[in-house]
């Protein structure tokens, strides 16, 4: 997938993706059941004066999930400590964040799947309890002791709920899951943003860039000003249906939001495996693509559009795949005999 239309690349301009974020829940488009819950018990933390429960995320990457963990301590009206599951390798590292987190504070850590088995061991009894032991020296003298935590909020962000253990699951009270965006949400994501970037944008415009972006907000917005730059140069500055269509073009989106990588998945299997069902390990193999990021990145979207099937025995593209790749049906083929389009 070019990086542009990646939702899980985080290049660029960190000043203007932090300016397109929304900062209250009343501006954030969309996942109107994760908000609708998110007020209540934001509302009921502030009432009771306590710590809100501790909140897991998930969903595929660049759909809000660390703009809501922001807007969570914004609306609580408390202080935000970031970090990551890598990012922790020692039980030191988490320590040094916990103990230094106010009363009722939000602690977000992002793709906390990836938190190791030791910092995950102290991250139980810290939820659980708001304390940890670290142990003092090595050998015979050592001992532990315990530290006492403010109360908090750890807010864990995953794109692999499944990855999680049972035991990381069950301390969470509240887990919500993030699902991709509607085209006329979307629709409203661009608009705010251009209105945000002051590009005049039309219409059409907007929805043309919300259908081809993968359900996506942080590729709504990354095409946004990739197509800003185009109407800038080439186009009076306003962003017209033409603009868009051209610019997603050259930007090599389809008009189903598939970018060269989808396709080639798609097309491996129609053309190597019949159709499907092939393992995962040998479309990553066939695509030269790690097989981790077909199953986090591309193939959720492509499920969701109705492209691919999870079978026992595999993956399956589905008859919609052949249609929208060009595909035409065989004539005078039997249905059970396989393969019944022909390129
Ligand atoms: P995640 O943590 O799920 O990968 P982010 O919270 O980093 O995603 O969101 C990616 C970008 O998309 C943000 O910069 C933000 O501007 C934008 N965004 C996400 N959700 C929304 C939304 N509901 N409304 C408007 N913009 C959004």
């Amino acid at each position: 997938m070019n990086d542009i239309i990646r939702p899980d690349f985080h290049d660029d301009d960190a000043d203007i993706e932090l300016s397109l974020r929304p900062q209250s829940l009343k501006d954030f488009i969309g996942q109107e059941k994760v908000k609708e819950n998110l007020a209540v018990f934001i509302e009921a933390a502030l009432q009771r004066g306590e710590a809100l429960d501790h909140v897991l995320l998930y969903g595929p990457p660049g759909l809000g999930k660390t703009t809501l963990a922001m807007i969570l301590s914004r609306e609580l009206n408390v202080d935000i400590k970031t970090t990551s599951g890598p990012v922790l390798e020692r039980p030191g590292d988490l320590a040094g964040l916990l103990t230094n987190l106010g009363e009722k504070d939000v602690m977000f850590i992002d793709e906390i799947h990836r938190v190791n088995n030791v910092v995950e061991e102290f991250l139980y009894s810290a939820m659980e309890d708001f304390h940890i032991d670290i142990m003092l020296d090595k050998g015979p003298n050592a001992r532990s002791v315990q530290l006492a935590l403010a109360p908090f909020t750890l807010v864990g962000a995953t794109t692999r709920a499944g990855l999680l253990t049972a035991p990381m699951r069950a301390r969470f009270g509240v887990v919500l899951r993030m699902n991709y965006y509607e085209a006329d949400e979307l629709k409203q994501i661009v608009q705010r943003s251009a209105r945000i970037l002051n590009v005049p944008i039309d219409d059409d415009a907007a929805l043309e860039i919300a259908r081809r972006s993968r359900g996506t907000p942080r590729v709504a917005n990354r095409i946004l000003r990739r197509t800003r730059d185009f109407a800038q140069v080439l186009a009076d500055n306003r962003i017209t249906l033409d603009v868009a269509r051209d610019a997603l073009n050259r930007l090599d989106v389809d008009s189903k939001g598939l970018d060269e990588m989808d396709k080639r998945i798609l097309t491996t299997i129609i053309e190597k495996y019949d159709g499907g069902p092939v393992g995962l390990n040998t479309i990553a193999v066939a695509v030269g693509e790690e097989s981790d990021t077909i199953e986090e990145l591309y193939e959720p979207y492509l499920i969701q559009q109705g492209f691919v099937k999870r079978t026992a025995r595999g993956r399956m593209v589905t008859r919609g795949a052949y249609e929208h790749l060009g595909y035409t049906r065989k004539n005078n083929t039997d249905a059970s005999q396989g393969n019944l389009f022909e390129s």
